[in-house]
C-alpha cells in the first residue's frame, strides 16, 4: 500500500454534517481514535443549509407536549411505515439532545421566560421546532465544530470517499481522493460511520447542493449492505421557482409557521379544499382558526399549510396542472399579509425571517414583507437509505454504521420537518457511540492490496478514453429523466421507461471520458459521483415500481389509494450474488403493545 497515503483509524466517519459530526465526538468521548472526511469544507454540509429548526417535544410552548405526541406525530407523518423503535428514541432522546446541544453553546430563540423557543411546523401537533431564526442549521454546525475541536478528531477535508473495503465479511476500509491534488488515499479502521446526507442531485430541482449524489447509499450498497424506502423522495412544497438561476433553493416551512398562506393564481387559498381523512380532526376550519393558532392560539387548531409535506406538494401541482398557478409555474405564499393582523408586521418577519427576507431580496428583488413569493415544489430529501438497527445503527454489514439521511427508518413514508436534525444528534450520537464499542472489541480486518490497485486503476480509466461521453452531459441526462418520470406522481408506464432510460445512461457511462489531470478536475468527479446517481436512481425506480399504491412521498396516478393489503411492508435493495440489483418485500415487525397504545390514544 506504500504507493497511498494510508491512515489508520479505530473509528472512521464518513461525511461532517450533523450526524457526522456528532457521531465523530461520542466515537471520541468512548476514548477510541477518530479520523472524519468530508467532500468539501468542514463546515459546509447540508446541515449547515436547514433553517426551520430541530425537533423536539421540550414542552416550553405548549406544555400538553411529550414524547409520546412526538412519536404518535412522526408515525402518522410516516404513514406507518416508520422503525417505531427508532421513532420511539428519537421522540425520547431528542429533548436530551437540545439540551447538550445548548449545554456546548448553542444560542436558541428564547421565550419570554428565558427558555428555548420552539416554533410550530407541518405534521408537528404543537410547536416543537427549538430554532435560531431561520439558521437553526449553522447554529448546530457552529456549536458541534467548536465542541468537537477539544476532542481531538483528525479532520480529512475535501476528500471523496469512492470504495468501501471489506476484509471477508466485515468493514475493513474505505478508499478515496483529495480533491485538490487528486491523489487517493486509503484508510484502515475497524469500524466506519456514513453519515454522508442524501441524493438530491439525482433531480434537475432540488434544494441540495452538488454534493449530494448519493455517494453513502451507493457506497453501502456495493459492499453488500441493504438499503431500504428508496421509492420515499420527499418534494418540499416551497422552493423558489423564480429566476431559473435559484429555481430549488429552499424557502423555509417556517414561513408557514409563522403565518404564511398558499395562493393560487385567483387569490383562492386553495389548501383548505382537500384535507386527508387521517389529518381531519387536527386542522382548523376556518381561516381565523388557521391565524389564531400561528399565533399560539392553544385552542385553535393547524392550519392547512402546515399538513405534511406530500400532501402540501401535491396540492401545489394540482393547482399548477389545473392552470391556476403563478406566472412562473409555481403558486404564491404570502407572508406580507400579516399586515393587516399585527402591528409592525415587516419588523416582525425580518426578524423570524431574516434568511427568507435576505435571500429574496437579492436573488429575485421581492420584499417578503409587501409581496407574496413564488415557489414550487423541490426535491429535498430523501427518506429511504441504509438499513441500520434501531438501538446501535449498524447496517447489515458487521463493522458498517450509518446515521443522519443517509440512513433509512425513523421517516417512513415521509419525513416531518425539523425531524431531521434531532434524527442527526439522537442517532449520530448512538452511531458513534457503537462504533466505538466495536471498534474496541475487534481487531482491524485485512485489505486485500490487489482489491484496491484495481478500484484505483478502474476510476482513472475515464482519462484513458480519446472519445467518449461528456460526464456534465450525462449528469444532466439523469436529472431529467428522473424529474420527468419519477417525479412528485408517478405511473407504471413512466417508471418502466425511466428503468430503460436509466440502462441506455449505464451504457453510457460505460463510455465516460474526461479531459485534462487529476488535479481539481471537476469533470472527473463529476464522472465519479456519476455511478453512484446511477445506482441510487435505479433503486428509487425499482422500488417506485414494485410500490403498487399511494403512500407518503411515493404517489402513484395509477394506484392513487393507500393499500392495507399489499402496501405494509418495507421495500429492500439488495445487491444479488451477479451484481443485480433486487427489490425485496418485508413486513413490518409488529409494534410493542404499549407504543399501539400511545398511537390509538392520539387517532
Ligand atoms: P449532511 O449535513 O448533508 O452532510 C453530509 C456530509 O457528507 C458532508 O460533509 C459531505 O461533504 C459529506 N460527504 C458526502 N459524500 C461524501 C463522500 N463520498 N466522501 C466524503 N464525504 C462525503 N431538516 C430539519 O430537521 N430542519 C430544518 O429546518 C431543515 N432545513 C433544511 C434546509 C435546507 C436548505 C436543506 C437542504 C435541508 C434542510 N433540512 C432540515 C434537512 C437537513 O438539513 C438534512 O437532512 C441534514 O442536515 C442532513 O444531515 P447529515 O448529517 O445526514 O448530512
Amino acid at each position: 500500500m506504500s504507493t497511498y497515503d494510508t491512515y489508520d483509524y479505530d473509528v472512521l466517519v464518513i461525511g461532517a454534517g450533523g450526524a457526522g459530526l456528532r457521531a465523530a465526538i461520542e466515537a471520541a468521548a468512548h476514548g477510541v481514535s477518530v479520523g472524519l472526511i468530508c467532500k468539501s469544507l468542514l463546515g459546509k454540509a447540508h446541515t449547515v443549509m436547514a433553517e426551520g429548526g430541530i425537533a423536539a417535544a421540550l414542552s416550553n410552548v405548549d406544555e400538553r407536549d411529550n414524547w409520546r405526541v412526538h412519536f404518535a406525530d412522526t408515525l402518522r407523518g410516516g404513514q406507518y411505515l416508520n422503525n417505531w423503535r427508532m421513532a420511539e428514541l428519537h421522540a425520547k432522546e431528542a429533548p436530551d439532545r437540545v439540551r447538550e446541544l445548548e449545554a456546548w453553546g448553542a444560542l436558541f430563540d428564547r421565550t419570554k421566560d428565558g427558555r428555548i423557543l420552539q416554533r410550530n411546523f407541518g405534521g408537528h401537533k404543537y410547536p416543537r421546532l427549538a430554532h435560531v431564526g431561520d439558521r437553526t442549521g449553522l447554529e448546530m454546525i457552529r456549536t458541534l465544530q467548536d465542541h468537537g475541536i477539544h476532542q481531538g478528531i483528525d479532520v480529512h477535508m475535501e476528500c471523496t470517499i469512492i470504495s468501501l473495503l471489506k476484509g471477508g465479511e466485515r468493514i475493513a476500509g474505505a478508499f478515496g481522493y483529495e480533491r485538490e491534488k487528486g491523489q487517493f488515499k486509503l484508510f484502515r479502521a475497524k469500524a466506519i460511520v456514513i453519515a454522508t446526507g442524501g441524493i438530491g442531485r439525482a433531480y434537475k430541482i432540488t434544494s441540495n447542493s452538488w454534493e449530494y449524489t448519493g455517494d453513502g447509499h451507493a457506497l453501502a450498497y456495493n459492499a453488500g449492505a441493504e438499503l431500504m424506502d428508496m421509492e420515499f423522495v420527499q418534494f418540499h412544497p416551497t422552493g423558489m421557482v423564480w429566476p431559473p438561476s435559484v429555481r430549488g433553493i429552499l424557502v423555509t416551512e417556517g414561513v408557514r409557521g409563522e403565518g404564511g398562506i398558499l395562493l393560487n393564481n385567483a387569490h383562492q387559498r386553495f389548501m383548505f379544499e382537500a384535507i386527508p381523512e387521517l389529518y381531519k380532526q387536527q386542522t382548523a376550519d376556518n381561516e381565523e382558526e388557521g391565524w389564531r393558532y400561528t399565533q399560539g392560539d392553544k385552542q385553535a387548531k393547524r392550519p392547512p399549510e402546515l399538513l405534511t409535506r406530500d400532501h402540501v406538494a401535491r396540492c401545489i401541482v394540482r393547482e399548477i396542472k389545473e392552470g391556476r398557478g403563478s406566472p412562473h409555474n409555481g403558486v404564491f405564499l404570502d407572508i406580507s399579509w400579516i399586515k393587516s393582523k399585527i402591528p409592525h408586521a415587516a419588523d416582525y418577519i425580518k426578524k423570524k425571517l431574516p434568511s427568507m427576507y435576505h435571500q429574496f431580496k437579492k436573488l429575485a428583488d421581492i420584499d417578503i414583507t409587501n409581496e407574496p413569493m413564488e415557489v414550487g415544489p423541490t426535491t429535498h430529501y430523501m427518506m429511504g437509505g441504509i438499513r441500520v438497527d434501531a438501538d446501535t445503527q449498524m447496517s447489515t454489514v458487521p463493522g458498517l454504521f450509518a446515521a443522519g439521511e443517509a440512513a433509512a427508518g425513523l421517516h417512513g413514508a415521509n419525513r416531518l420537518g425539523g425531524n431531521s436534525l434531532s434524527d442527526l444528534l439522537v442517532f449520530g450520537k448512538r452511531a458513534g457511540e457503537h462504533a466505538a464499542r466495536f471498534a474496541a472489541a475487534n481487531w482491524p480486518a485485512t485489505i486485500d492490496e490487489r482489491e484496491v490497485n484495481s478500484i484505483a486503476r478502474q476510476v482513472l480509466e475515464p482519462f484513458e478514453r480519446t472519445t467518449g461521453e461528456n460526464p456534465f452531459q450525462l449528469q444532466y441526462d439523469l436529472q431529467e429523466v428522473m424529474q420527468d418520470l419519477v417525479g412528485i406522481v408517478r405511473k407504471e408506464d413512466e417508471l418502466l421507461q425511466a428503468m430503460d432510460e436509466l440502462q441506455k445512461l449505464q451504457a453510457r457511462y460505460g463510455q465516460v471520458k474526461v479531459v485534462g489531470n487529476r488535479e481539481y478536475n471537476n469533470g472527473w468527479h463529476t464522472a465519479l459521483d456519476l455511478q453512484n446517481l446511477l445506482t441510487v436512481s435505479e433503486a428509487i425506480t425499482r422500488a417506485a415500481i414494485e410500490r403498487k399504491e399511494s403512500r407518503g412521498a411515493h404517489f402513484r396516478e395509477d394506484y392513487p389509494k393507500k393499500d392495507e393489503q399489499t402496501g405494509n411492508c418495507n421495500l429492500i435493495i439488495v445487491k444479488g450474488k451477479g451484481g443485480e440489483m433486487l427489490v425485496k418485500r418485508e413486513t413490518l415487525t409488529a409494534m410493542r403493545p404499549d407504543l399501539i397504545q400511545i398511537i390509538d390514544e392520539m387517532k
